[in-house]
């Protein structure tokens, strides 16, 4: 038998976090945005939930590759857009829209030798300053890729900093739109905070650009949960227990003992660490554990989370024995769920990154 860990893609939760994102985006159509191999889902495996989409966005010409591979003729769009001028070859050839965020990107289009003009997102760096061009150069550079005959339509957009927080995005919006209001083209704005949060707004515009919701994950937890927005989770990290162990008052769990038992207590060893992408914080002191399902009751870890393993408190479930299955986050069979967010807040970091270290040992299955 394999070990007994496996992450369960739902293809009906994908399905339905596409169906609430575009309700909350009336109108605009939805980028599915399938960077980092669909948030480590896999492609191949969120495709199927997420084809509804009106078109899909990725960061590499080799996910643009597979969405054509799976038979996806529909738009697909380079959120960073080319790196090297043969990258544009590869855009007329798999029919790529595409980010220009930087000079040298216009240059490389400028010089760039074909037959097909090319379908362009001019980003503009409303102050979050990771990528785009600053309002002030923004009319400028969309003058000169207008005159070019390598381009064909030209569209606007932007990215939020703070979408899911206080500060909120009426600064970057204003900006935005005080640049681009006369301008022809098509506008993009929201990632799924911006979507959520200020839905069915003029923000929404013509196209969203939601990841982390199609994913089941809550892009303003705590503030409000997956639940709370209507979001189901679409990857269950589940294992199993292989060992139970019977302590006594002043036994200690793992390395460094940081757990002690105050009385005689069971708890059981999962087979799931830190290289299966479990975080090592997740916390397992006596004054604080990271909830876990077990037969799809709620408890706690224990100890800390070493490579290959983590133990859990039974207390709650006296009657778990060896084989007993543990939901880490996700859907348990008993459909009780726990929500990647608790589990991220407690490690110090967020759904996103959680989901997308999931350990490459970690075999990945559809459901
Ligand atoms: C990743 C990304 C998104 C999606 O963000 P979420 O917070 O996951 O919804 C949207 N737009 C751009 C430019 C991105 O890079």
């Amino acid at each position: 038998m394999p070990r007994p860990i496996v992450a369960t893609i739902h293809t009906d939760a994908l399905h339905h976090n596409l169906q609430r994102m575009r309700h909350a985006a009336g109108t605009a159509r939805v980028w599915a945005v399938v960077k980092a191999n669909a948030y480590g889902h896999g492609i191949a495996l969120a495709y199927p939930g997420l084809r509804g989409a009106d078109g899909f966005a990725v960061l590499d010409l080799s996910e643009a590759a597979t969405l054509r591979e799976l038979g996806w003729r529909g738009p697909i769009l380079l959120l960073e857009g080319a790196f090297e001028p043969r990258d544009l070859d590869a855009c007329s050839r798999l029919d790529l829209w595409h980010v220009v965020h930087c000079d040298a990107q216009v240059a490389m289009l400028a010089a760039h030798k074909t037959h097909v003009a090319q379908r362009v997102f001019l980003k503009m760096n409303t102050g979050m300053n990771r990528l785009g061009f600053a309002p002030e150069r923004y009319r400028a550079v969309y003058a000169r890729l207008a005159a070019l005959p390598q381009v064909d339509d030209i569209s606007h957009m932007t990215h939020f900093s703070d979408a899911d927080g206080a500060p909120g995005i009426t600064r970057q919006l204003a900006l935005f739109d005080a640049t681009t209001q006369d301008l022809p083209g098509e506008r993009s704005l929201c990632n799924s905070a911006a979507a959520l949060r200020y839905a069915s707004t003029a923000v929404c515009a013509d196209w969203v650009r939601p990841g982390i919701a199609l994913y089941g994950s809550a892009p303003d937890y705590p503030e409000r949960s997956a639940l709370a927005w209507g979001l189901q989770p679409a990857m269950t990290l589940t294992s199993r227990l292989i060992a139970v162990q019977q302590l006594q008052a002043g036994s200690t769990v793992g390395y460094g003992s940081t757990y002690v038992a105050q009385a005689p207590m069971r708890i059981g060893i999962v087979a799931c660490g830190y290289a299966d992408g479990y975080p090592r914080h997740c916390p397992g002191s006596n004054a604080q554990g990271t909830p876990v399902l077990v037969e799809g009751v709620r408890t706690r870890t224990v100890g800390r989370v070493s490579m290959d393993m983590v133990a859990v408190d039974l207390t709650a479930v006296p009657q778990a024995a060896q084989g007993a299955e543990v939901t880490l986050w996700g859907r348990a069979s008993n459909t009780a769920v726990l929500s990647i967010d608790e589990v991220a807040q407690a490690a110090g970091t967020v759904g996103y990154e959680l989901m997308t270290a999931l350990g490459s040992r970690v075999p990945v299955r559809s459901a």
